[in-house]
């Protein structure tokens, strides 16, 4: 069975980057756990693999944050809604 999602933990960023760099049409959310939460959960926020703010010398929160991460915004909502009973995520300027 093909895996739809892929999960990396605060610190596993090294694994994060290569997904990302082999799959730069997927989609990734950063669970922020240090301060914006909704409903009393990480509230994520929506990224393409490509995205801007993890590339280079920019990046942020390389490993701060879980990433989880996916070919389609669909299986991310599918995870998120398993694990939290809520796939509402915040979109990212690199998805306008
Ligand atoms: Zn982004």
């Amino acid at each position: 069975m093909t895996q739809d999602v892929w999960v990396f933990e605060a610190g596993d960023a090294a694994a994060f980057i290569d997904w990302i760099h082999a799959n730069e049409a997927g989609y990734f959310v950063n669970l922020r756990t240090d301060g914006i939460v909704a409903g009393g959960r990480p509230s994520p926020m929506m990224h393409r693999a490509d995205c801007g703010h993890f590339k280079g010398e920019d990046h942020l929160n390389w490993t701060d944050n879980v990433k989880v991460c996916s070919g389609t915004q669909f299986m991310l909502r599918r995870w998120l809604r398993e694990e939290f009973d809520s796939e509402d995520t915040l979109p990212c300027d690199c998805l306008r």
